[in-house]
């Protein structure tokens, strides 16, 4: 077990300014929170943090880093809260703590390329921070390197997710010291035969070995001090296991038939050295065709640069040879901030140019500053600003768009999802359907057969699929309604002059008619009507001259009552639209019209007959397009008086008594008061707003009448809204 004076005399040697004392600090915190936990190993737990923590000092990571690596357990595994973290050691390392405590909390559960692509985005789109990942990573490290004394089904576990997900993390981050050893690991655990057969072949063949990177690194230093080519490394080893495995897996061979599981390493003063030693080592060996690989010149993706090639020496044993500067050889192994969000393999879109570039600057920031501090201050990121993901409810990662909502995620999965959708669980919680979905959320879409998408979706969805999906149902409904409507207002009119509707639809003079309206078929020519692009006169007309029309008389018109309104829950309005029954009626909410006022109706764009008071502004504004005016009236023949709910603003002298003298006397006249509420001003008034049952407009006024009488009532108005 290391000692924490161990850890803070390396801090020391790297940081001499650091903080010491908050490392202390931490250290002794840690061990109280933990004390008396022993890890599966039996040693005690504080053990887990201390080398953690000694890991990010290897990596010279400032002290934020190394005591959030001290402290990266409490939060999960006791009491201790995140704020009492901020309150102790700063809301820095709290932040680093909590993200950790984040990412560690979500689950890898599928072994599918794709998924584990998506959570490693999901994993790094939560982070803000890059020291969150590093001291993940370090300590998912110290757990596979303490793996063997858990239970085999939790090795296996832990095994694949850091094989699939940490090691690929560890690489783009340019982190290959730690990705070879999450691999190497993650090999040992998850194909043990396999692991276990090639460990014996190749330690059968360790003594030759030895015995050839021995021999060929004395040439290689004979020729390169004869060339006068500064030397600042240069060793060899046999290659990682599970590089080796891959590569027998690829070609379906045996060992017996790689050669060249041997390589060297030629690390040198400048980039001009490293390509002469690539000359001097062609020259005494002969190259394989096709095994030269410039990634000086080109780097690799996560910013890994370095000369490669495979030669053959004298006794026909090929060889890997590696040849880099001591700077590219510091990144190799630790470079922290590659350009990793390069995507593997292909040309970056747009996006991923940016952050090519973002990632670019950071490496010259990296050359430049010195100070890992400052260094770490240049490392806030947010690395997927556009995307957001989430579980679906059998735990696979979905990518949405930032603030896209459950809406926008059941259209994703299925149009019919999406339509029927009409709740939502997330994190197993109901939510409204707005609610911005934030990564690793869990979220579950509840739907039920026949539901139909509400307008008011489009004011919050963000992804375009979602977004016409829904205007195409709504676009259909509004059609079906506006021919419902046209269909009537036709009928009602054929009936005014002894018509029969049914024939003159199927006429050839309105087929003709719709037809040169661009019209297909007679539901369109309705559809028409109901938008109030036509008048169901003028279609009339096109079937019947205007000379042979001949109006029925009055008395036997049908008139009847409208029965349904459109929207549910309000007041059973009594309103004939020029006689004809059935027609969707609703009370425009802008003036809220009541039983006795002068009204007039408005064809709507697809939502049948809006009905203002006669004095609206609206009304006004609804002249524009006098074809669409309709003459409704209130039906005076039912029994059946549904109050409406009317609001009253009031102001008044600010006295005492105001309000029960006013709620007595609209009480007199029998009215319901349904609410009242009184506002203070400071200049001796008052307003009140008071909400009333009203039968009629006849009603309505002797309320305001009776108000008015109120001594210190100084005006009343009728509030447009209910
Ligand atoms: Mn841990």
């Amino acid at each position: 077990m290391i000692r924490f004076e161990t850890l803070l005399e390396k801090v020391r040697s790297y940081s001499p300014e650091a903080d010491l004392e908050l490392l202390r600090r931490a250290y002794v915190f840690s061990a109280l929170e933990h004390k008396g936990q022993v890890r599966h190993s039996g040693e005690p737990y504080l053990v887990h943090p201390l080398e953690v923590a000694d890991f990010l000092a290897d990596m010279k990571l400032d002290v934020v880093a190394v005591a959030a690596g001290l402290l990266h357990d409490v939060v999960e595994d006791t009491l201790t809260t995140p704020e009492r973290i901020a309150e102790l050691f700063g809301p820095e390392i709290a932040h680093v703590v909590e993200g950790v405590t984040k990412i560690g909390a979500i689950q890898f559960s599928s072994s599918e390329e794709r998924q584990a692509e998506n959570f490693r985005k999901m994993l790094l789109a939560m982070v803000d921070d890059i020291r969150v990942v590093l001291v993940k990573l370090a300590d998912r490290l110290h757990n596979m390197r303490t793996l063997q004394h858990l239970p085999e089904e939790r090795r296996i576990k832990i095994a694949q997710e850091t094989r699939d997900i940490y090691a690929p993390i560890a690489n783009r981050l340019g982190m290959s010291k730690v990705k070879n050893e999450l691999e190497e690991l993650s090999f040992k655990y998850l194909e043990p035969k396999a692991y276990e057969s090639l460990r014996a072949k190749v330690e059968a063949k360790r003594k030759m070995a030895d015995a050839v990177i021995h021999d060929l690194t004395r040439t290689i230093r004979a020729k390169l001090d004869e060339a006068q080519i500064p030397v600042v490394q240069l060793d060899g080893r046999i290659k990682r296991l599970y590089s080796i495995h891959l590569k027998l897996m690829r070609q379906k061979i045996d060992l017996e038939r790689v050669y060249d599981f041997v390589a060297l390493r030629i690390v040198t003063e400048s980039v001009k050295d490293c390509y002469a030693a690539l000359g001097i080592i062609h020259q005494t060996w002969s190259p394989v065709p096709g095994r030269i690989k410039d990634f000086i010149a080109m780097p690799r993706p996560n910013g890994y640069q370095s000369l490669h090639t495979s030669v053959i020496s004298e006794n026909g044993f090929p060889f890997e040879v590696q040849i880099r500067t001591e700077e590219m050889h510091r990144r190799a192994e630790e470079g922290i901030a590659a350009h990793w969000k390069y995507k593997e393999g292909r040309v970056g879109d747009h996006r991923d140019e940016r952050y090519f570039q973002w990632m670019r600057q950071l490496l010259e920031v990296q050359q430049e500053v010195r100070d890992p501090q400052e260094f770490l201050q240049n490392l806030k990121i947010d690395l997927y600003p556009e995307e957001v993901y989430i579980f679906t409810p059998k735990g696979e990662v979905r990518s949405l768009q930032r603030g896209a909502t459950p809406v926008d995620f059941a259209y994703m999965i299925h149009t019919d999802v999406g339509n029927q959708c009409v709740g939502a669980r997330v994190n197993g919680k109901m939510v409204p359907l707005r609610t911005r979905l934030q990564n690793g959320d869990i979220v579950e879409i509840i739907t039920q057969t026949g539901h139909k998408p509400s307008r008011d979706w489009l004011t919050f969805v963000v992804s375009s699929r979602a977004r016409s999906k829904i205007k195409h149902i709504l676009q259909g409904e509004e059609r079906q309604r506006s021919i419902e409507l046209g269909r009537r207002l036709f009928e009602k009119e054929a009936r005014r002059f002894d018509l029969n509707p049914k024939t003159l639809l199927e006429s050839e003079e309105l087929s003709k008619f719709a037809a040169e309206y661009g019209a297909q078929k007679s539901d369109e020519l309705l559809a028409h009507i109901g938008y109030g692009k036509l008048s169901p006169r003028t279609v009339l007309q096109k079937a019947v001259p205007a000379a042979q029309l001949k109006e029925k008389p009055a008395d036997s018109a049908v008139v009847s009552v409208v029965k349904r309104v459109l929207r549910p829950g309000a007041a059973s309005d009594k309103i004939k639209v020029r006689g004809t029954d059935d027609i969707m009626v609703f009370r425009a909410k802008c003036c809220n019209p009541i039983r006795g006022e002068k009204i007039v109706g408005y064809i709507t764009r697809g939502k049948g007959v809006s009905v203002h008071a006669a004095t609206c502004p609206n009304v006004l504004n609804l002249m524009f397009d006098p074809d669409r005016r309709i003459d409704v009236e209130w039906d005076t023949a039912t029994s059946d008086q549904a109050p409406y709910t009317v609001r009253l603003t009031m102001h008044v002298e600010d006295r005492k008594g105001m309000l029960a003298e006013i709620s007595a006397k609209v009480s007199d006249i029998n009215t319901n008061i349904t609410n009242m509420e009184a506002h203070t001003g400071d200049d001796q008034q008052a307003r009140i707003d008071m909400t009333v049952e009203i039968s009629d407009v006849k009603h309505l006024e002797r309320v305001i009448k009776s108000i008015k009488g109120v001594h210190g009532v100084l005006g009343v108005e009728r509030t447009a809204r209910a």
